[in-house]
């Protein structure tokens, strides 16, 4: 596929103010709706064959959030068009003040491999909802879901509505060296990066859904069979390839084997006494990422778990025992069922490991202790958090889902997603019946009654 062409019909695209018609816009979301409900069973089939992905899993993270998107933007699609009044600055009286969206334009949707399906086509669901163009490039390391992310895109839009344009890292260097109106980004800090830098040169916005270390913080007073439940299903659903995925743990030291046992006794009741065998336990993507997570556990003290298979990318739910600061387990986003555990007397303790990275996209805090709980979730900066569950966060349009610092900047879901990729323009209609003259040149005299004015308005 040439590029700059695609680019260039899609800018002619847009320029027709075709994408403006919000009754276009509806309808190629219902379109599009329609063919992912017909392909529900390829879908199933392409995260299989990608990554054992279970169906469950499937429908929960992937084509479940997606409909769920459509529906809301079908709904709501008219409310979030129209213009909205607010209140007119007496400096402007007699005026009329409202805030009009319009669309960026051409929009770059660059998705990674955890979540294939959902966060290809989830920011294209908003971004046409706004009223854009989008060319979409899904991960090279999901080929069979890739595939049909293109598939079903091209079934509903044109080329030079929404294209998919398939491929790893050369294609994605060459749509960065194009100019975008939009750039929408989920993957890596590093890779984020290159992003924001090409993004530079012509002061395109970006939304940038990053990752990094999320801390999960276990207090002495908690319900410690639900703390377990929640922590084997937000840990090791997707076997841990989940940006928003505890990365770590932080317990109370006098809970701390109490802790084990309850998440042991949780794990084998999720997958079995060998998880290998489970139908609900997905694997490591690659080998590239099977052989980066079993030289973290070759390191390691583990406490749990710790079983590989390299055949089928397999690693089983593993907890490591007190890993260093700097050991490879604290390096990086750990991206996998490997949890470490460290263990905490005083606050000091927490804030030591928690302030040694960066902000992280996600905080977890369990503790029966509310005061404790909100000063954790004031005290520390990440992109959003959960207090006694993990990952819960995401299931809530209402809530902008987003990273700060290193995990990201920009938000998206529900109506957050609609507005990334809306320019909100104020407008004030001014009437003309009315002129006070004193804005106006000559000043003189004037300085007296502005300030007496200013005084009035605060
Ligand atoms: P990645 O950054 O390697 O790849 C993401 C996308 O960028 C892919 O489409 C890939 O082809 C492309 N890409 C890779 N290298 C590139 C380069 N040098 N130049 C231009 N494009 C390049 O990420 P990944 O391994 O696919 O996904 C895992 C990462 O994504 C984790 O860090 C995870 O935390 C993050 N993530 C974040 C969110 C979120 O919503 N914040 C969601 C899922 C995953």
């Amino acid at each position: 596929m040439n590029i700059p062409e695609l680019i260039q019909s899609q800018r002619k695209f847009f320029k027709s103010d075709i994408t403006k018609d919000i009754g276009i816009r509806k309808r190629h979301l219902k379109k599009l709706r329609q063919e992912i409900i017909s392909n529900e069973t390829a879908i199933y089939d392409a995260l299989r064959k990608d990554f054992n992905k279970p169906e469950f899993e499937s429908y929960l993270s992937e084509l479940g959030i997606v409909l769920n998107e459509i529906d809301l933007a079908l709904k709501h699609l008219h409310k979030w068009t129209s213009p909205k009044r607010v209140q007119p600055s007496l400096l402007n009286f007699p005026s009329k003040d409202y805030i009009i969206t319009e669309p960026y334009g051409c929009v770059l949707v660059i998705s990674p491999w955890n979540y294939p399906f959902q966060l290809a086509i989830s920011p294209v669901v908003s971004a046409v909802a706004a009223g854009n163009t989008v060319v979409v490039k899904p991960s090279e390391l999901t080929p069979h879901t890739s595939q049909l992310v293109a598939q079903i895109l091209s079934r509903v839009f044109e080329q030079a509505y929404v294209a998919t344009v398939q491929g790893g890292i050369p294609e994605a260097t060459a749509l960065l060296n194009e100019r975008w109106d939009y750039i929408f980004f989920t993957g890596s800090v590093p890779v984020g990066k290159i992003v924001a830098k090409a993004a530079a040169p012509h002061l395109t916005p970006v939304t940038l859904e990053l990752g990094g270390k999320s801390p999960c913080i276990i207090d002495r007073n908690v319900n410690l069979k639900l703390t377990a439940k929640r922590l084997v299903w937000g840990k090791f659903l997707n076997a841990g390839q989940t940006c928003i995925a505890p990365d770590y743990i932080i317990v109370h030291h006098q809970i701390k084997s109490k802790l084990i046992e309850a998440i042991k006794f949780e794990i084998t009741k999720a997958y079995g006494q060998d998880p290998e065998k489970s139908e609900d336990y997905a694997r490591v993507i690659n080998a590239r990422n099977f052989e980066r997570l079993s030289r973290i556990l070759d390191e390691s003290e583990i406490c749990l778990g710790g079983q590989q298979n390299a055949a089928s990318n397999y690693i089983a739910p593993t907890l490591i025992d007190n890993p260093q600061i700097d050991s490879l387990a604290m390096q990086d986003e750990i991206f996998g069922p490997v949890l470490p555990l460290f263990t905490f007397e005083t606050e000091n303790d927490i804030d030591r490991i928690v302030t040694h990275f960066e902000k992280p996209l996600s905080f977890y805090v369990f503790s029966k202790n509310s005061k404790f709980s909100k000063r954790m979730t004031q005290k520390y900066s990440f992109g959003g958090g959960v207090i006694n569950d993990t990952m819960v966060h995401f299931g809530n349009h209402r809530l902008p889902f987003g990273g700060v610092g290193e995990s990201g900047m920009g938000a998206y879901h529900g109506r957050h997603g609609f507005e990334t990729f809306s320019h909100k323009k104020p407008i004030v209609k001014k009437a003309n019946w009315l002129d006070f003259p004193i804005r106006y040149a000559p000043y003189k005299g004037k300085l007296k009654a502005l300030k007496f004015f200013f005084k009035w308005l605060s």
